[in-house]
């Protein structure tokens, strides 16, 4: 497998009616390591698909560089760069059978009809297809076509495998066990994998990491996990997962940052290397970094709205004078938990919350 790399890459499209231009991609710069699966997230219209078709070749930068490995690829035609992309409308060919489909690239390359029937074969194998090799893709459910899009695309054996929302067109269950499946054949093959997704779960469950767009910049780039609990803006903490913001006014920083929330000042585990003392900032409080006390006991007075029970944990939405929190209570077997109606106090872990910029 190889790297991909693209450098100070822009995209404007020129609106035909002489309206405002789109700048669909804005200096975008990121480099993929060899085998990893990395996944572009970000709002509907902030420039995922357009970035991705420039990687595979179905549209030109307006600026900027990508290069494969040591490769610069940014003109060439997409038959000629070693990608394959898998459409977020599949595209199979309605005429043809499962194995017809699957074979195309092979009997466009001239490969010899006995290889081709092997390597059909073994590549439906690997995405659970070998009994459908004769049904026409009318006769396929959502998920079966899916898995012959991709077949279709890792039969060429890319260096490069890129997915626009593969799984978008699927239901609940059905986009999960995909979801499953798409990783285990990506660890498998060691294929690089660039995903385009808006479903921030998606993207948790499946990346090495995460590139988070908006408005067609990069806003930060991280591993799920440090893009969940290190998010570097608002913007970020918000769109990958649940969260209140608090605003505070930050007291110190040296090493550690202390804020004031009303009348009580407390160090946060994190801060935004940006902030600086008398700054208006907010700490990004998420459900798990909350928890219920009794009435007067925490930080912000409030009434039980809902409870959720999930199993392991349940889910409290407490209405405050600062909109309705989330509080994740764990093993909820073990503590006190707050009825709906009753007034509660919500108490921050200090260590669990992280302090940035209010913008
Ligand atoms: P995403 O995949 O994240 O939803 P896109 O990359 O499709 O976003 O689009 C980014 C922006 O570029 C949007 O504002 C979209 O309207 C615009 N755009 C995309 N393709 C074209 C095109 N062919 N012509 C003009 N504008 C386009
Ligand atoms: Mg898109």
């Amino acid at each position: 497998s190889v790297s991909v790399r693209i450098e100070n890459v822009t995209k404007i499209f020129k609106d035909l009616r002489g309206k405002a231009d789109v700048v669909a991609v804005n200096d975008a710069n990121f480099e993929i390591e060899p085998g990893e699966l990395v996944t572009l997230l970000g709002p509907s219209g902030c420039g995922k698909t357009t970035t991705l078709r420039m990687i595979g070749g179905f549209e030109l930068p307006t600026k900027g560089r990508i290069f494969l490995g040591n490769e610069d690829i940014t003109f060439l035609p997409p038959n000629k760069r070693d990608t394959a992309t898998v459409f977020q409308s599949y595209g199979l060919f309605p005429h043809m059978n499962v194995f017809d489909n699957v074979a195309y690239g092979l009997k466009l390359r001239k490969v010899p009809s006995k290889q081709i029937k092997e390597k059909v074969m073994n590549t439906l194998g690997l995405v659970g297809l070998r009994d459908l090799a004769q049904r026409p893709p009318s006769k396929l459910s959502g998920g079966q076509q899916q898995r012959v899009a991709l077949a279709r695309s890792l039969i060429v054996e890319p260096s490069v495998l890129l997915l626009d929302e593969p799984l978008s067109n699927l239901d609940a269950l059905l986009r999960e066990q995909m979801r499953v499946e798409i990783k285990r054949i990506q660890k498998s093959l060691g294929i690089t994998t660039i995903y385009v997704t808006h479903d921030r779960v998606e993207a948790m469950s499946l990346s090495d990491r995460i590139i988070v767009m908006k408005n067609g910049f990069i806003r930060q780039i991280g591993s799920p996990d440090r893009i969940y609990e290190d998010p570097d803006s608002k913007f970020v903490a918000g769109f990958v997962g649940k969260v209140a913001f608090l605003p505070v006014e930050i007291m110190s920083v040296d090493g550690r940052c202390s804020v004031r929330f009303e009348d009580k000042v407390f160090e946060v585990g994190k801060f935004s290397p940006e902030l600086k003392p008398g700054d208006k900032g907010v700490i990004m409080a998420r459900p798990e970094s909350l928890k219920l006390l009794e009435s007067g006991a925490g930080m912000i007075e409030g009434r039980v709205n809902t409870n959720i029970y999930l199993g392991g944990s349940l889910e409290s939405f407490v209405s405050t004078d600062r909109g309705e929190i989330l509080v994740q209570i764990d093993n909820p077997a073990e503590k006190k938990v707050f009825a709906e109606g009753e007034g509660v106090s919500i108490g921050i872990i200090p260590n669990l919350v992280k302090a940035l910029p209010d913008r």
